[in-house]
């Protein structure tokens, strides 16, 4: 079945790669407008915009400052009038050694939790208030299976991050559903990107075989038409729900 997107307006963060790169195009080629954000890789961006087409619109943002947030939600809405689905992907992995000293072990937390929990807290907020206006919308936030299975001592801020955004969109899910507003989490566990480039140099492609359930890998192109489906309001009854998206290594 081909999922239809068409007239839908869905604005997708940290989509200059990646999950979210996978998940623009996909969005695209299902009939969508897309608002593709991204931070500092303009070029990358660029290019990502240039093969989607005239159904994809650039906007640069730093989520990483919450001064930043509102008028990048603004910018948006100004330039589609209007947004149907907001998918919150943009986050960062900051290794921090837990015998760093103390500031600089917390400066990576306050970080992590500004890119991956409070941008994403404050984007839900707009989110919210835009979608109460046109009475209703979706909200798809991209947490891991970290939040539920714990990572290493070098990201617990991460895990802890992701562990919020799950708890955010149950909220969302039970407090807003009569306003027909849906929220979903898709919690990936590893998926072949820039994020964990550092992670396979340092154990080895073996390392994360062994503890997936499938043969190979996955990418960010296995993760995109789960997305789309969410997106297409197909499944709405499903609203709150995590899905897990880890290649069979991690059930809870
Ligand atoms: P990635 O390849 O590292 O891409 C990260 C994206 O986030 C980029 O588009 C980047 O924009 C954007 N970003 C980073 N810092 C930002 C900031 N300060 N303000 C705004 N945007 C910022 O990551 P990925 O692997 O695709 O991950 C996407 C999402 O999936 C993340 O939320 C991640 O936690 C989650 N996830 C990933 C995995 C995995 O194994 N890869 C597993 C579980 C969950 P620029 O490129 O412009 O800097």
């Amino acid at each position: 079945m081909q999922i239809n997107l068409r007239k839908k307006h869905i604005l997708v963060t940290g989509a200059s790669r990646g999950i979210g790169k996978a998940i623009a195009r996909k969005l695209v080629e299902c009939g969508a407008r897309v608002a593709l954000h991204y931070h500092q890789n303009a070029n990358m961006a660029r290019n990502t915009a240039r093969e989607l087409g005239p159904k994809a619109v650039l906007f640069q943002a730093d989520l990483s400052e919450a001064i930043n947030v509102s008028g990048f939600f603004y910018n948006v809405l100004k330039k589609f009038g209007h947004i149907d689905v907001i998918i919150n992907n943009a986050g960062v992995a900051i290794r921090s050694d837990p015998s760093s000293e103390d500031m600089q072990w917390m400066n990576n937390w306050l970080k992590t939790m500004d890119i991956n929990l409070n941008a994403v807290g404050l984007l839900c907020k707009k989110s919210i208030e835009h979608f109460e206006e046109r009475n209703g919308g979706i909200i798809i936030n991209i947490a891991s299976r970290a939040a539920f299975r714990g990572d290493t001592k070098e990201y617990m801020a991460y895990a802890a991050s992701k562990g919020g955004v799950v708890a955010l969109t149950r909220s969302i899910a039970r407090a807003y559903g009569k306003k027909n507003i849906k929220a979903f989490v898709v919690a990936p566990g590893f998926v072949r990107t820039d994020m964990t480039k550092d992670f396979v140099r340092k154990y080895g492609e073996d390392y994360v075989m062994n503890d997936i359930a499938l043969n190979r890998l996955t990418e960010p192109e296995d993760i995109a038409p789960l997305i789309a489906f969410l997106a297409s309001g197909l499944a709405d009854h499903a609203t709150g729900a995590t899905f897990d998206f880890n290649a069979g290594s991690y059930l809870h």
